[in-house]
């Protein structure tokens, strides 16, 4: 099963990664023909002898070394499993990664990667805000390891990052550059070119600094992050990728070598997905590009109509960016589309705030995102809310800000939803 990865060219020519989503690296005949590929709800492979069995472990202790095309035999379902692999191989066509490592959430791959490229007295500096449980694991679990973290606010431009890394004389404990690219709530941007020169710029021949970048909200169909320098790409697939609020999981993707360092701490951890998650996302991928169209499409609508409805204050969506903005510079290098995560400000508070978010009807009120079905949220109280005030305040949430996420829905029925909501406060 895992020797095979199927077509990925047809007259020489490289097929699109939505062509490739119902059938690559699936192989039919190893299992009775079935078109789909099952799910493999099982611990643990049967060798077919002995000497196959010591040699599928000497791969993979790393007690020799991997033949030329060699990959690791199907062992434990901890260390491999059919669905996994499959899906895996998968992921890394979005992106065109080398290789991929499957989580049981998006918080498991980050932390599994964090952990595995930071010892005790490094840094990890990183932008702002971010995600709130990646916030939480970079401020209060890894400096009980001696890993402390160092925060720049998205949108700072490379002179105040470097003055930043200086005067914090962290030029030689950096090690990794962490960033959240759209960020959340406010989908500024973080130019990530130019973290890959940072980076370079502070690496030294015993350390280099490594770029991660969350892609949880543009990716990986719209910003393809390994293109502009990073190392590694997180996702928490329990967003777009997923896309129907039904599972948990999360992606690490990067080079083989990288990948495996991640995937060797994920085998002592424990925390891969199971093969029903490793399913579900696959059939999920099927049609996560039509998804991410058509949410994109609707947003469009929504950022339009919000944007000259007289109650709202401010819109924060890529699309606006205009010409002349630095933020645009960066939108037209690393994105390829404004996506599908609209935040807004409503004139007044959060008693505004709270009446439109209890008058809506076909939005849900629900944190997440990237989902089939339209959300919306309040930051500042909600996904935000462990966050000092005058912190959220440097950030640009305030209780005014409103978060959406949109779905697939129709959008004459969102706007009319939204119309009503706005009406009502
Ligand atoms: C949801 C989310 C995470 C965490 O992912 P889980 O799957 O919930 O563990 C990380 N980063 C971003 C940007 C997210 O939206």
């Amino acid at each position: 099963m895992s020797n095979y990865k199927g077509q990925k060219t047809i007259k020489g020519k490289r097929l699109k990664p939505e062509s490739l989503m119902m059938s690559y690296g699936y192989k039919p005949e190893l299992s009775e023909g079935a078109l789909k590929c099952p799910i493999f709800q099982t611990s643990t492979f049967v060798f077919k002898n002995a000497e196959e069995g010591k040699s599928f472990f000497e791969l993979a202790y790393g007690l020799r070394e991997r033949q030329p095309r060699e990959e690791l035999g199907l062992i434990y379902s901890r260390l491999n499993n059919p669905d996994l692999e499959i899906l895996e191989d998968r992921l890394t066509l979005w992106d065109e990664a080398e290789a991929a490592a499957v989580f049981e959430s998006g918080m498991a791959a980050i932390s599994t990667t964090l952990f595995q490229f930071l010892n005790p007295g490094e840094v990890v500096l990183h932008s702002e805000p971010l995600y709130g449980g990646t916030e939480y694991f970079i401020k209060n679990v890894l400096p009980r390891f001696g890993i402390h973290g160092v925060g720049f606010p998205a949108g700072a431009t490379r002179k105040e990052i470097e003055q930043l890394i200086e005067t914090q004389g962290i030029q030689d404990s950096l090690k990794f550059i962490y960033i959240e690219t759209p960020a959340n709530p406010t989908n500024a941007l973080v130019d990530i070119r130019m973290c890959s020169e940072l980076a370079k710029k502070y690496s030294s021949q015993d350390r280099q600094i490594l770029v991660g970048v969350d892609n949880t909200f543009l990716g990986p169909v719209w910003q393809h992050p390994l293109k502009h320098g990073a190392d590694l790409v997180l996702y928490s697939a329990t967003k777009y990728i997923g896309g129907h609020s039904d599972l948990i999981a999360g992606v690490c993707l990067g080079s083989k070598e990288l990948i495996s360092e991640v995937k060797s701490l994920r085998t002592f951890l424990g925390n891969m997905a199971g093969p029903w998650t490793g399913w579900l996302m696959m059939r999920s991928l099927e049609t996560l590009k039509l998804r991410m169209t058509s949410q994109t499409k609707n947003a469009r609508y929504v950022a339009d109509f919000l944007a000259e409805h007289p109650k709202v204050e401010k819109v924060y969506y890529l699309g606006h960016l205009t010409e002349g903005d630095p933020q645009f510079e960066i939108y037209r290098k690393q994105c390829l589309s404004p996506g599908a995560m609209i935040s807004f400000d409503i004139r007044g508070g959060e008693k505004q705030a709270f009446r439109f978010l209890n008058s809506l009807k076909l939005f849900k009120l629900a944190v997440s995102l990237g989902s089939t079905e339209s959300l919306a949220e309040h930051p500042a109280t909600m996904t935000h809310s462990d966050i000092p005030p005058e912190e959220q305040v440097k950030m640009g949430i305030t209780e005014k800000m409103i978060r959406l996420s949109i779905g697939v829905e129709h959008f004459e029925d969102l706007l009319l939803d939204l119309e009503q909501a706005l009406d009502a406060v």
